[in-house]
């Protein structure tokens, strides 16, 4: 895969997709780790001379029409003022995507000029399942510029205009961001230092049962935990109260774990539970074995021997992927087994990935630095499909050197 060095961008526009798709309050910015995360490829192609015309989305614009996006926001102005803070240089907003503003603004860049356009999901057509309109998308946006980068991690597993279909149609390369992500998911899948454990927590199974069936291929231990872990206990016939269960993959699941057993992966699951009177901050709790967890009880959170038990459980590992908060850690009473985890993780001296944008969220909310493990990923769904051993649209778009 070609990265920006290998093209000539001095004096160029470069149509930059970028990933700045960042958490927010409706004002301010709550964490800017993706906008940090895009500045290595930004200030490198700025610094070459490059003319350089970001491409990015945020949240999820609602309506059907242009105009009823446009209307209704998020818009880009918050990113746009926190990247120019942080690039210590000033960045214009297109006031659309590819229209008349765009092309203005793109025509008036200087040499090391950096400036973004609006929300690029105002336009129907990114998203489109229908080829041809994503296409016309595509066209609009590659008329801005002469080469193209895709550093957008988060949104490579998405087969969007700006993702996708732009790369086709102009020279392209990989951002730094991308090479970044890629080459620690592939220390990953390929040859990874044992032991090799996988931690899985978050909310259903039904979102991660694919990409266990591929950890089980690599992994040598499987920790699951949180609002997964209730189908799991389900599956080896515990009772679990009122906690998340879906019943409906009970089968599936119980067939990963023979899978598991006959590979000699081994499955690690909770031993006590914290089961709350209901799901709320200040809701009453108690500890519960899981052998004895009442029916009225709904858990929110692994219990102490459980810490214990997954600290242990990952001591010693040379290489750790993990995914998913195991408890309700946005209520602070439901999160020391987040916590736990994020501890014994960060204690640990081989190769640790943190991946997806609640446990990203959580690790910094819970006062851990990024520092303390080898990388957090930007991209929740894109690395597990990466992991699942799955070919992200984008990633393909951009490993083919048109
Ligand atoms: P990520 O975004 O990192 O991939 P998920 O979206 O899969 O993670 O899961 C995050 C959500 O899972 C959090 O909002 C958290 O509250 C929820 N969760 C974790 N453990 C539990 C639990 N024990 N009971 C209910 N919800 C849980
Ligand atoms: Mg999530």
């Amino acid at each position: 895969m070609r990265g920006i060095d290998d093209l000539a961008v001095s004096g160029q526009t470069v149509l930059l997709r970028a990933d700045l798709n960042v958490p927010g309050d409706g004002t301010a910015i709550t964490d800017d780790g993706r906008i940090r995360a895009s500045l290595p490829t930004i200030t490198r192609l700025a610094g070459r001379g490059a003319r350089v015309l970001i491409c990015a989305h945020l949240g999820r614009p609602a309506g059907s029409s242009y105009a009823e996006r446009r209307a209704g926001g998020p818009s880009l102005a918050p990113v746009a003022a926190r990247l120019a803070e942080l690039l210590g240089q000033p960045v214009t907003l297109a006031q659309d995507v590819a229209g008349e503003s765009a092309a203005a603004i793109a025509a008036g860049l200087r040499d090391g000029d950096v400036a973004l356009l609006e929300n690029v999901r105002f336009e129907p057509a990114e998203t489109s399942k229908d080829d041809s309109q994503r296409a016309e998308l595509a066209g609009r946006l590659a008329a801005l510029a002469q080469l193209y980068v895709g550093d957008g991690f988060g949104a490579l597993h998405r087969r969007h205009a700006s993702v996708y279909d732009v790369a086709a149609l102009l020279p392209h390369a990989a951002g730094e961001l991308v090479l970044a992500e890629v080459a620690v998911l592939r220390r990953l899948t390929r040859d990874p230092a044992r032991p090799y454990v996988v931690v899985l927590g978050g909310a259903k199974p039904s979102d991660k049962l694919a990409v266990i069936a591929n950890v089980l291929d690599v992994a040598d231990r499987l920790i699951i935990g949180g609002g997964m872990s209730y189908t799991f206990l389900a599956a080896r016939g515990y009772e679990v109260g009122k906690s998340l269960l879906e019943a409906d993959q009970i089968p599936q699941v119980s067939l990963l774990l023979s899978q598991a057993a006959g590979r000699g992966v081994e499955i690690v699951l909770p031993v006590d539970l914290v089961g709350a009177a209901g799901y709320a901050a200040d809701a009453e709790h108690d500890v519960f074995p899981v052998a004895e967890f009442p029916a009225d009880r709904e858990s929110l959170d692994m219990g102490p021997a459980t810490r214990e038990l997954f600290a242990a459980k990952l001591a010693g590992a040379q290489t750790v992927f993990w995914n998913g908060p195991v408890g309700v850690f946005e209520f602070p009473a439901f999160a020391a087994g987040t916590r736990a985890v994020a501890q014994a993780i960060s204690q640990l001296d081989g190769l640790t990935v943190v991946g997806g944008g609640d446990s990203a969220a959580a690790v910094r909310a819970l006062g851990f630095a990024d520092s303390q493990f080898t990388h957090i990923s930007t991209g929740g769904g894109a690395s597990l499909e990466y992991l699942e051993g799955r070919t992200l649209p984008g990633l393909a778009a951009l490993e083919d050197s048109a």
